[in-house]
């Protein structure tokens, strides 16, 4: 960085400092903050939280910060205990807070996953185009990183993964379901192989499950008898509560012991544990959105042929779209109509959040205007 007219006189460069080399040229995650009309570029909620859970956060917010010259539960237990119950109610089979863990947001959960089953010396595979941030935190954690292939349809060859996993032997394979950015869920049994076809950890990211296309089985019914499974959620997505940073994973218990030889200490504080817990008390209310959002979802793949593009099938809350001729330029375009959409860089396509009705609108009115000049001709 230079340094500016009003600025400090002199600036320290990134460069200059004795940097990991294997961090060195590397640029932060993150997708544009900018201030436009409609921002369909994060895959949150649009929904405002329900006022009653507005009122209970107040209160337990209030309650808890009496006690905030204390250190909080270190285990979270109260916490893990109401999402175990969260995940039985959705999966089916019994969830005990013993196989529950929780941190500031999904992501961190996945970094203590890989500074205990990944580091030095060890690999992670995940199959592209995936979560980005996935390679992100291996690389945080020194973990080295393997593309894993997926069809040009952006489905996983269970057969071909398998056989990349027997041949490159990763400690811990990431599996996507629903797959960001292209929405797409993976069948349980390609799951299935893949645990077996390695002594790693396994790792599915169940990120958007709730939005899930009905029939479209989570990976929890697969936990009992795979101690090196792993399913993590989060509350930014379905729950509306991006702003909380509350992620969890659940698991054999065993990996929530090895978590703990990792995890800071106080690692949640007692706010974030009181907020998340009087969440979780309107499950319900938090949730109701979600049909809502689903249908916007399957609107927008319904309206896509008519402006002469297609999409990716989609459980998730966005869609994948396209094909456009040049993907940053239609980006752009739409930017300019006020639309803010993500560019993750798989060439001729791009990612749209599912909000409101109104921001479907918005959104299809203004690729109706940008469609015939971008899209890739035949
Ligand atoms: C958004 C997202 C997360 C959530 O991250 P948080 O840290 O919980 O906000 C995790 N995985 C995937 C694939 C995501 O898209």
């Amino acid at each position: 960085m230079t340094a500016t007219q009003d600025g400090p006189a002199e600036l320290t460069s990134v460069d200059a400092l004795p940097l990991r080399p294997e961090l060195r040229g590397k640029t932060p995650y993150g997708a544009p903050q900018l201030k436009v009309a409609h921002r369909l570029n994060t895959n949150e909620n649009p929904y405002p939280l329900p006022p009653e859970l507005l009122a209970d956060l107040a209160t337990a917010l209030a309650e808890a910060s009496v006690e905030l010259n204390r250190y909080p539960d270190r285990d979270a237990v109260a916490l893990r205990t109401d999402l175990a119950a969260y995940l039985t109610r959705t999966a089916g089979d019994r969830v005990g807070p013993e196989q529950v863990w929780a941190a500031n947001g999904s992501n961190e959960v996945l970094q203590q996953l890989l500074q205990a089953f990944g580091g030095a010396g060890r690999t992670a595979l995940g199959f592209t185009p995936s979560y980005s941030m996935h390679p992100i935190i291996a690389a945080g954690t020194g973990t080295a990183w393997i593309d894993g292939h997926r069809r040009a349809d952006f489905t996983i060859d269970a057969d071909a993964a398998v056989a990349q996993v027997r041949e490159l032997r990763p400690d811990v394979v990431f599996v996507t379901s629903p797959n960001n950015p292209t929405g797409t869920a993976v069948e349980p049994a390609t799951v299935e192989a893949l645990y077996a076809a390695t002594q790693g950890m396994v790792v599915v990211d169940e990120a958007y499950a709730e939005f899930a296309r009905l029939g479209t089985p989570s990976a929890l019914a697969l936990l009992p008898d795979r101690p090196r499974l792993v399913v993590s959620r989060t509350m930014s997505k379905a729950f509306g509560m991006a702003g909380l940073r509350l992620g969890y994973l659940a698991a054999d218990p065993a990996v929530v012991d090895a978590l703990q030889l990792v995890r800071l200490p106080y690692h949640l504080s007692a706010l974030t544990q009181a907020a998340a817990r009087a969440a979780l008390a309107h499950t319900d209310a938090l949730l109701a959105t979600v049909d809502a959002v689903k249908a916007e979802r399957d609107r927008i793949v319904a309206e896509l042929p008519r402006l002469g593009l297609t999409s990716v099938p989609s459980d998730a809350n966005f869609v994948l779209f396209g094909r456009f001729a040049d993907a940053r330029a239609a980006w752009q375009a739409l930017l300019d109509h006020d639309v803010l959409v993500r560019d993750v860089g798989i060439p001729g396509w791009l990612r749209v959040t599912a909000g409101t009705p109104a921001e479907t609108e918005a959104f299809l009115t203004a690729l109706g205007e940008v469609a015939p000049a971008h899209r890739l001709g035949d």
